[in-house]
C-alpha cells in the first residue's frame, strides 16, 4: 500500500516538475525561479512527509483547525508552510508561530492583526496580498481597485514582509480563459512595484492543477498545486473538483 502511494506521488511530482519546466521554457523563464507548494488540504501529514522525501519542501494548507496538527506533526528546518485560505481576523494568533506564510492577507483589518501577534512574537511573516482579481462573488480577495491603497498601507506594518501578491483564477473549462487573471495579477504587481517601492512585489502566487502552466506562462513564481499531486480530494466521502 505504501510502496504505491510512494510511487504514485513519485510519478506525479515528477510530471508536475516536468510540466513546470515546459512551461518555463515556453516563457524564457528559469524554472528555479519558480517554486512549487504541494497543497495538501484534506491529506494525511504521512502523505506529506512522503512528498518530502521526494523533494518537496513548500506545503500549503487553507484551514486552520486541520494544519495545526500537521504542522505540529511536520515541521522541520527547511519545511515551509504557507497559510493560502481565507483567515478571520480572531485567528491570527493561531497562525503567526506555525505557519513561515500567510499568502491570503486580503484585508487591511488582518494584516494588522497578524502584524500584532508577529511583533509580540518577535517574528517577521512572510505575506501575500490577496486579489480577487476575476470580481466573482465567491472569491476572497481585496479588489485591484483598492489593492494600491491597502498595499501601501500593509506594507507600513512593521512586523510583516510584504513579498507579493497571490490570486485564484475562476474555475473554467478551458484554462486558457483564466490567463487574462493571471496577466492582470502581473500588471497590478508592476504597478505596485513603481507605486510601493520598499517592498519587492516579487512573487506571484497564481496557478492550481488546472492552470499552473498558463500562470507561469504569466509569470507566476509560485504555484499552488493540490490534486495533480494528491489525486482528487475527498470531503467526508465526497469526491469533488472544488476548492
Ligand atoms: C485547494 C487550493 C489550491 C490547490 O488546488 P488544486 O486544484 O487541487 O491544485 C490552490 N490554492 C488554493 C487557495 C486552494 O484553496
Amino acid at each position: 500500500m505504501n510502496e504505491n502511494i510512494h510511487e504514485q506521488l513519485a510519478t506525479n511530482i515528477a510530471e508536475v516538475r516536468a510540466n513546470i519546466a515546459a512551461a518555463a521554457q515556453r516563457a524564457g523563464r528559469s524554472a528555479e525561479k519558480i517554486r512549487l507548494v504541494a497543497v495538501s488540504k484534506t491529506v494525511a501529514v504521512e502523505l506529506v512527509k512522503i512528498a518530502y522525501n521526494l523533494g518537496v519542501t513548500h506545503f500549503g494548507e487553507n484551514r486552520v483547525q486541520d494544519a495545526l496538527p500537521k504542522i505540529a506533526d511536520f515541521h522541520p528546518q527547511g519545511v515551509y508552510w504557507h497559510m493560502i485560505g481565507h483567515l478571520q481576523s480572531n485567528k491570527a494568533n493561531k497562525v503567526v508561530a506555525p505557519f513561515d506564510s500567510v499568502q491570503s492577507v486580503d484585508s487591511l483589518h488582518l494584516a494588522q492583526a497578524l502584524n500584532r501577534h508577529a511583533a509580540e512574537q518577535g517574528k517577521l511573516l512572510p505575506v501575500l496580498l490577496q486579489v480577487n482579481v476575476s470580481g466573482e462573488a465567491s472569491k476572497e480577495g481585496m479588489t485591484p481597485a483598492e489593492a494600491p491603497a491597502l498595499a501601501r498601507q500593509i506594507a507600513a506594518l512593521p512586523a510583516l514582509e510584504v513579498l507579493g501578491m497571490m490570486t485564484i483564477a475562476p474555475l473554467v473549462a478551458n484554462a486558457e480563459k483564466a490567463r487574462p487573471v493571471f496577466r492582470a495579477l502581473r500588471e497590478l504587481r508592476d504597478q505596485l512595484q513603481n507605486e510601493v517601492p520598499h517592498c519587492s512585489w516579487e512573487e506571484l502566487s497564481m496557478g492550481m492543477t488546472d492552470d499552473y502552466r498558463i500562470a507561469i506562462e504569466e509569470g507566476a513564481t509560485i504555484v499552488r498545486i493540490g490534486r495533480a499531486i494528491f489525486g482528487e480530494r475527498v470531503y467526508k466521502g465526497v469526491t469533488t473538483h472544488e476548492t
